[in-house]
Order: C-alpha cells, then structure tokens, then sequence
C-alpha cells in the first residue's frame, strides 16, 4: 500500500498542524438570526387569552366540542411521546383511559367517593395497570409491541361490557360532577376551564421535559438500543416511563371525560377508540407536542363533518360507510403531508433566536488512572458469528494515557473487537479487564458508566437534535435530572452547567460556531468530529474511536490528531481504528494489527511499518 512509503513521523505531523491556516474572518453565528425568543411566549399568551374568552362568545355546542378537544388531545399527548418521540405505537391507549374513567365511575358512584379521590383511585390503577403491561410488552420490538398493544387493548375493553360490577353494556350512569370547594364545576364552561387548564398544565410540563436530560434520552430510543446503552442510559426503563406517562395522561383524559359526560360505557373504550387516538397523534405532527392539539381538533371536527354531510352526500347509503368515508379522508392525508401538520406549517414560521449557553461551573471530573498503569486488558477473547470466528483469540493490554491504533484490512475484526470492548456484543471466551474490573459480562451500559466512551463507524446521531443536544446525550451519567425535576425544571443549575461543558467541547472539536444545527445537516466528517465531543461529553477514562478520520480532509485530520494528543496529555487513554497510515504512524503510541480475526503484529509504529506480515496482510486483504 502507498502510505505504507510516506514516512511520516510524529512531529512532521505535530508541525502540520502548526502550520494549518487559522479560519477567516468567522461569518456571524446563525444565532443571533432569528426573531426574540419573547415571540413565542407572546404567541401563546394570544393562545390562553383566545381560549379564556372562547366560552363568552361561542355557542354552548361549540363549547362542547372544545372540551371534548381537550380530552382526546389529552391522549393523544400521550401519543405524541410514545410514539412520536419513543418510536414506540400504541393502539391501546383507549384502554387506559377506558381503565381511568370506569375507575372514577365505580368509586364515585357505588361509594359515593370525592371525584378527586376517583382522579387519585383513576391514576394509581391506570399507573400500575401501564407498569405490569409495559414490562410484559416493551422488550417486544417494532410491530410485535404494537400488536401487543392492540391485543391487551382489545381484552381490556372487552372486560368493561361483561363484569357485572361495571354495569354490563349499559355502562355506569349518574356520575357526580366534579366540584372545586363549594363550586360546583357541573355544566360546559366550567369544565371548559376545567379541562384546558389541564391540558395547558400537561403541555407545559412535557415541553419542559423534552428539555430536560430524561427528555433528551427519551428522544435517543429512536436510535436503537446499541445508541442509547452506550451512551449509559437504560433504555427499557425510559421506554417504561414514557409507557407510564402516556397511560397516566390518558387517564387524566378518562377521568375527565367520566365526569363530563356524566355517564360510561364500553364502546369509547375499544380498538376502534384507540385507532382514532393514534391517527390524531399523526394527524399533528407525532413530533411535536401541539401537534396534539391540533390532531385532536382536527379528528374530532372531521368526525362531526362526515356526519353532518355524509347522508346530505350520499342519501340512502348505510351509515356504516360514514367510516369508510373517514377512512378515505384520512389516507388522502398522509399522502399529502406525512410529517402531520404542525411540522408542515411550522415551516413557514420565523426561526426563533437561541441563546449560546452561557459559561458555568465545570461538571465534576473523574481522577483519571495513573499514567502508564494497565487501563485495558483483553485476554484470549473470541467472538464468533455462526461458522465465521470474527475475533480469534486476540489479548493485548493497553496503558493509562497512550493512543493505542488497531489496524487491518476490512473484515479483519477491527469492529467486532470495539464492540466487545464496549460490550454491545459479548465474547464467546475470554475476558476484559477495564481498571482493575472485569467488564466482560457487564450490560453494555455499565460498561459505559464506568468510563469507556465510544465513536461509532456507521455514525450512530440524532439527526433532528442540535449539535448541542447530540453532545448533551454524552453526559447523561454524570448528571442527576429524574422525571420530576425535568418536568418542573428544578435542578436548573446542573442543567447550565451541562450545557456550557457541551458548549466547551463543541469549541473544542471546532464545531462552537453552530450549536443550534441539526446534526443531520452536518457533513459526513464533522458528523464524526460530533460523536466524538458526545464521546468526550461522559468524561470518559477510555475513548474507543471507530474510524474517527474517514471521511476527514485533511486539515481536519490534523486537527483531530492535534485534539487527541492534547487529550492523551491530559491523561486520557484512546484506542482507534483507523486506515490512514500518516494518521496512524504520526499519532500512536503503539499499534495492534489484525487480519482475519487474529492478532498478527504488535509494536511501535516503526516498527509496524517494516513489518512483513503486516505488508502481505495489506497488500493481499485490500489490493
Ligand atoms: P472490520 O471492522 O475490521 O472491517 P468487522 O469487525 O466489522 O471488521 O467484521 C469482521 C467479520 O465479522 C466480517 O467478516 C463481518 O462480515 C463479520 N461480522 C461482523 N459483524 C457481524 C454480525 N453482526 N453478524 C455476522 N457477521 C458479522
Ligand atoms: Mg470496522
């Protein structure tokens, strides 16, 4: 191979990169375009002032409409973070709410109990029903889960019509309406306000949690366990909470429903229902928590409007095909605009001005092992797929503070071997040791918490989320946030000083000029420059980097060679893979070769360099 001739030594490299040519002048931050971030604020206060005045001026019908908006846009919320944000589609969430408003309706009615005592009686069954349901379903994946979810669905809300208890097919009637103190809260406006000042409250408080670190996490299960894990974050658990939230909101709806209508019966609660609710989440935009909102609107007048004009339209036909008319109008939809609507229009709205974080506190360290003490050993380990053995026997050490290359043609095992050291694959035998601990049977996010970060070589981004998120997702173990303090946003102080360490290390990597980009915009090589600030962003003890340089210019080589050795001087240890020899030779301490699954070589770069086995390898794997 040709790079194997261009003798390049260490501190060629190192003057290289003294001399790369500072950028020019820096074009201004997209930041500061944009328009005050006080506009949206003065856009929703528009909104609750409109919604405040909407009962004096519309028709009681109208009134009545809304609330029944505000109960399903209730639901859909739910939706839009389980399935909008977690990936994760249910068509079950008509149950729970089935569950909320039967729960309220018996206690309310057979023993005569508060509807606040039916709203605690309501939240803590659905809560604990979503627990038990989530844990059986969740670890299912893709289509099996919702299958799941429309299975459990369909059996619940066949409980409701048959046990006696729960007044067979005629439902539950008579429910007392709900009363605040003295006040009785029993006809339309009043629940009116009842009902979107529960919503506005729910919007709030998830909108403050997608914010938040749990947010954040939440937003990383679309990108497959491997991300998540590795990042140190417990996927299932997230997926369970996000379960829970979705199940508690479509109880606030059902409780709320319950006591609007005053009266409950099985058929709002079924397959159908729980269809209906999904499409509103769609219907919105299943990304965006408005959406919801809007999905619930646009569903419910749909349906009036299909009522009142279908047998205008068609006199005669069957009011069954009402549905087949909804139907039709609905799919036309989803051709038209896939993303839902609120996407689709946000578009047209002005991009709002962020602030860069300011600076703050660092984030505490960890005390980095004594240089030169043995961080990594990887004895005798294995890994085989079926017949094909990709990693054979390998064992080789790695010391605190040096930059350790792993090289070899493609299909040498390189990959193979990164994910057994980070533990997103298990070896079939041997062992690894990180700091003293023997890692190899740990869950991958343990491996993760305990101080190996890593780079993936089919980059592994959020590509909706900014730079600054991406980056942020790295430092998920070292911060405390929980569910609660996302959703009230208590905690802000660790939250500043996250953001300014991420804001640091963006800079760092070269990418502080555009921390509100999407990393999707970004071009391949600083993609990878990005993984590796997320990377940095754990604070991690051991930086295990899958091909960080492909697709790299060369200036931005240089400059990745100059971040690593600035981080190798203060005490970080790093292992790579990497093809670029110049890369390779001018940067490590030491370099292991592989070829076919085997370790073949071990030495120092020059050494490496005159080595024959090493040379047949290449020229025979990649020629
Ligand atoms: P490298 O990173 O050195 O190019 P890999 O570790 O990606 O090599 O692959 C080593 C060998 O293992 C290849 O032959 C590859 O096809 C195979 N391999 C890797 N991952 C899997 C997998 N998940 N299932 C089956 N075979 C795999
Ligand atoms: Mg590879």
């Amino acid at each position: 191979m040709s790079s194997f001739s261009i003798p390049t030594t260490r501190e060629e490299v190192a003057s290289n990169v003294a001399s790369v040519p500072q950028s020019p002048a820096p074009s201004p931050p997209r930041e500061s375009i944009g328009v005050s971030p006080l506009v949206p604020r003065l856009g929703v206060a528009a909104a609750v002032a409109l919604l405040a005045l909407a009962p004096l001026v519309l028709q009681s019908f109208t009134v009545t409409l809304l609330n029944y908006i505000g109960v399903y846009a209730l639901v859909a919320l739910g939706l839009v973070l389980l399935t909008g944000i977690g990936g994760m589609v249910s068509f079950g969430q008509a149950a729970f709410v089935g569950v909320a408003a039967y729960a309220t309706a018996w206690l309310t009615t057979r023993h005569a109990a508060s509807p606040w005592l039916g709203l605690a009686f309501a939240l803590a069954l659905t809560g604990l029903l979503a627990l038990m349901l989530g844990a059986l379903t969740l670890r299912l994946k893709g289509h099996f889960l919702s299958l799941g979810t429309l299975a459990w669905g369909l059996s619940i809300s066949f409980l409701f019509g048959t046990v006696d208890g729960l007044g067979n097919f005629n439902g539950i009637s008579q429910i007392p309406p709900i009363s605040l103190g003295p006040v009785s809260l029993a006809g339309t406006v009043p629940m009116f306000y009842l009902i979107w000042a529960v919503v506005g409250f729910c919007l709030l408080l998830s909108a403050n949690l997608l914010g938040s670190r749990m947010g954040r996490a939440m937003r990383v299960l679309r990108g497959g366990n491997i991300l998540a894990e590795s990042l140190g974050i417990d996927a299932f658990r997230i997926r369970l909470a996000l379960f829970v939230i979705a199940a508690l909101l479509a109880a606030l709806s059902g409780w709320l429903e319950a006591h609007l209508s005053r009266y409950v019966s099985p058929t709002p609660y079924g397959a159908g229902p729980g269809i209906e609710y999904l499409m509103m989440a769609i219907i919105g935009g299943a990304g965006s928590l408005f959406g919801a909102v809007v999905g619930a609107a646009v569903i419910a007048l749909l349906k009036n409007a299909v009522q009142d004009w279908f047998p205008v339209l068609f006199p005669g036909a069957p009011g069954q095909l009402q549905v087949v008319a909804f139907a039709t109008l609905f799919i036309l939809f989803l051709q038209r605009s896939r993303d839902g609507l609120v996407p689709a229009f946000a578009r047209f709205l002005p991009a709002v001005r962020r602030e860069i974080p300011p600076p703050a506190a660092a984030l505490e360290r960890r005390v980095q092992p004594a240089r030169g003490s043995v961080l990594l050993s990887v004895d005798g380990v294995q890994r085989r797929f079926g017949g094909l053995v990709a990693v054979k026997d390998v064992s080789f050490d790695v010391r605190a503070g040096e930059i350790v290359a792993l090289i070899g043609p493609n299909g040498a095992g390189k990959s193979t071997m990164f994910n057994l050291l980070t533990g997103a694959l298990k070896a079939n035998k041997g062992r690894v040791v990180f700091a003293g601990e023997e890692i190899s049977s740990r869950p991958q996010r343990a491996i993760a918490r305990a101080g190996i970060a890593r780079t993936f070589q089919h980059l592994k981004l959020r590509p909706h989320m900014t730079l600054l998120d991406n980056v942020l997702l790295g430092a998920h173990p070292r911060l405390q946030a929980g569910l609660v303090a996302g959703a009230l946003t208590l905690r802000r102080g660790e939250e500043a000083r996250a953001r300014a360490e991420a804001m640091r290390l963006l800079e760092r990597v070269g990418l502080g000029d555009r921390p509100f980009e999407r990393a999707g915009n970004l071009p391949l090589g600083n993609q990878r420059v990005l993984e590796i600030a997320r990377a940095l962003a754990a604070d991690p003890a051991l930086l295990v980097l899958d091909e960080p340089a492909a697709g790299l210019r060369r200036q931005e080589k240089l400059a990745l060679a100059a971040l690593l050795r600035s981080l190798r001087a203060e005490n970080l240890t790093v292992v790579l893979v990497e093809h670029d020899m110049e890369f390779v030779m001018g940067l490590c301490d030491r370099i292991v070769v592989m070829d076919f699954g085997s370790k073949i070589a071990e030495g120092l770069p020059a050494a490496i360099r005159n080595d024959a086995r090493v040379q047949e390898a290449y020229l025979g794997g990649v020629a």
